[in-house]
């Protein structure tokens, strides 16, 4: 079933839509966009221009529309029944900058790739940024997700980061304001985050090239990297790893229709070909229940799940399993 309300909400924002300088679209599909290559439509996507063209069309979004920001969608689930409202996507051209702004400082756009804010640190000689080598998300989820690897978290590196609320404010948050912890945020869940100042420390090139490639080595050997997946399903629960609690269960190679829990790395779902998002939410579920089963441990989403089901598909979390 398609959501087709797109043209409407677009109507409905009036004549100042003219002046607007970025692309709407109405009924975009997500599963062009997500990494899992799944799910339903985002009834209106818009990709502004610059800042000031997000604040301006914002102001035009009535106040019971919601509005969610999306960075490259590598660690989104978009349901089959689509995304009500607007879903906000930066474009390069107006949110992915990178340069030096002083002293190991790096200021990076919203969108701009994790990858490429490492490549320009080692260029400077700039450390403590290695980590982002292996993520293949944008600054933005980044900063949303305190993101981190092999050793590294966003958290250690931010210094400031600018956001527009959903009313079309703006804001400048420093560290503490963001209320970092393990893959999460404090700060407002409607910031959209445009562009952030990073510091890092002066370091050998040698050495951080050599931290580099160690990233790189370690996801080649242990992650289906090349897979339609979004990275780590699930948080890894105090003192216990998610893979193994799962593997324990026995979820590794767990298949529900096209989805599969990797058999490489079976914190990692992966679409196999055709998997709809109700298949892949279903098989997370899945494993949840037996993981509590198994170890009496509940695990915890940390990829984020989006959108509506499909009317008839509803999905109860644990199955309907948990206990309390
Ligand atoms: C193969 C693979 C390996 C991965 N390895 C890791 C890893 O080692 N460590 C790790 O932490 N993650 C990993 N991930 C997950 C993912 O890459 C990170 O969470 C990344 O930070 C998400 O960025 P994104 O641009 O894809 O965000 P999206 O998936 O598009 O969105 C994720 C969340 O961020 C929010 N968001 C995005 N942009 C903004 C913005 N501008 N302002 C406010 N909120 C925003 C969205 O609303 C959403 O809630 C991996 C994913 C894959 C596919």
């Amino acid at each position: 079933m398609k959501q087709v309300n797109g043209q409407k909400l677009l109507d409905a924002l009036g004549s100042g839509v003219s002046a607007i300088r970025g692309r709407i679209t109405p009924d975009a599909p997500m599963d062009r966009v997500t990494w899992f290559r799944a799910g339903g439509l985002a009834e209106l996507m818009f990709q502004p221009h610059d800042t000031d063209d997000l604040v301006a069309f914002l102001k035009l979004v009535p106040e019971e529309v919601p509005v969610m920001v999306i960075g490259v969608g590598s660690n989104l689930l978009v349901r089959d029944g689509g995304i009500p409202g607007v879903v906000i996507r930066l474009s390069a051209k107006g949110f992915g900058d990178l340069e030096i702004v002083g002293d190991n400082r790096i200021k990076a756009g919203a969108i701009c790739p994790d990858k490429n804010i490492a490549a320009m640190a080692l260029d400077h000689g700039i450390g403590g940024f290695y980590f982002y080598y292996g993520i293949p998300g944008s600054i933005g989820g980044a900063l949303r997700m305190n993101a981190g690897a092999n050793g590294g978290e966003t958290r250690e590196r931010v210094v400031e980061v600018h956001a527009v609320d959903r009313k079309g404010n703006r804001y400048v948050l420093s560290n503490a304001d963001m209320g970092y912890s393990y893959r999460h945020t404090a700060a407002a869940k409607d910031l959209i985050f445009t562009h952030a100042i990073f510091e890092g420390f002066p370091e050998d090139k040698a050495k951080i090239r050599h931290d580099m490639d160690a990233v790189r080595q370690h996801r080649e050997t242990v992650q289906p990297i090349r897979e339609k997946t979004g990275g780590s399903t699930f948080k890894n629960p105090e003192g216990h790893s998610a893979w193994k609690l799962i593997d324990e269960a026995g979820g590794r190679g767990m298949m529900i229709g096209g989805a599969q829990m990797s058999p490489l790395h079976c914190n990692f779902m992966i679409n196999t070909g055709q998997a709809s998002g109700y298949e892949l939410e279903y098989l997370g579920e899945t494993v949840r229940a037996q993981v509590l089963e198994h170890s009496g441990i509940k695990l915890e989403w940390e990829i984020k799940r989006i959108g509506n089901f499909m009317p008839g598909y509803e999905i109860k979390e644990f199955l309907g399993r948990a206990t309390g």
